[in-house]
């Protein structure tokens, strides 16, 4: 299956409730040789109204971070563990997450990234891969609301670099 293929089984999906109350669903977007994955949570408004990953306030932070440190956002390939949107933007449920996470498996499966940024707790429930490095970091709306969560996520972000570079 082509990236392609899955997105649009991505936007047509009706696994969980979530397609019900959203306008798009958001498969994520970059490079399908990307060296980077980020994972998220899943979109919120903006991200709903684009169908685009991270393109409201917490991809606002996220792109500073990544220019901070060099990197230029159309290298990485960014997508969230859940593809539609939530209800008032709350947590998704666990029957959501179980069914949506055959797409991000696939997606990883496809992509083959070298290193795998986790953003937020719901992100770190993302399966393993012997092959590949994970980078464990905080979600960037936490990072932008906390400093300490934001030192976190800088520092995260240095390892990320370093791993980059080795
Ligand atoms: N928060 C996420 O986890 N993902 C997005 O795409 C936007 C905000």
């Amino acid at each position: 299956m082509t990236l392609e293929e899955l997105n649009r089984r991505i936007r047509r999906c009706e696994k969980c409730r979530l397609w019900k109350n959203a306008e798009n669903a958001v498969p994520g977007e970059g490079p399908s040789d990307a060296r980077v994955m980020l994972v998220g949570q899943n979109p919120g408004k903006a991200e709903d109204e684009t169908g685009k990953p991270f393109v409201g306030r917490a991809g606002g932070f996220l792109n500073k971070i990544l220019n901070k440190n060099g990197m230029n956002r159309e290298d990485i390939f960014i997508t969230n563990v859940v593809k539609h949107r939530t209800p008032q933007n709350r947590k998704p449920r666990s029957d959501e997450i179980k069914a949506c996470m055959p797409y991000l498996k696939e997606q990883i499966r496809y992509v083959k990234p070298e290193i795998i940024v986790l953003m937020g707790k719901v992100a770190s429930q993302t399966p393993r891969n012997e092959s590949i490095k994970y980078v464990e970091t905080c979600h960037p709306a936490a990072a932008m609301r906390f400093p300490k969560m934001k030192r976190k996520f800088e520092k995260d972000f240095g390892i990320l670099i370093r791993l980059i570079d080795n």
